[in-house]
């Protein structure tokens, strides 16, 4: 299933003001608010095929935010972002985790 990426329009709580990203089916209906605080919210343009990281300090904050994810268990989103990031055998085991099929 694929990814969205939303990010509050306005002022929004800890989890929407910088953005978050959420698995949605592709007949969902678009977010309109946070999940968490309700304030309005819009869709980002995925980064998963916009974004290329190229700096160390991509990667590294991008490392960070996949073991942000493996402690809460998101284990797609992180996979998403091994994925993105080259790490093949992180993305693979998070996938599994996920329960994703490869
Ligand atoms: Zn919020």
């Amino acid at each position: 299933m694929p990814i969205y990426e939303y990010q509050a329009t306005g002022e929004g709580c800890e989890y929407c003001q910088n953005g978050f990203e959420i698995i949605q089916n592709m007949s969902d209906k678009p977010l309109t608010e946070c999940p968490k605080c309700q304030a309005p919210v819009k869709k980002l343009l995925s980064s998963f095929h916009a974004c290329v990281i190229e700096t160390p300090d991509e990667v590294i904050e991008t490392e960070r935010k996949i073991s942000d994810h493996e402690k809460d268990g998101s284990w797609g989103h992180a996979a998403e972002l091994a994925d993105k990031a080259g790490l093949e055998d992180r993305a693979r085991e998070n996938y599994k985790k996920s329960g994703y099929n490869m």
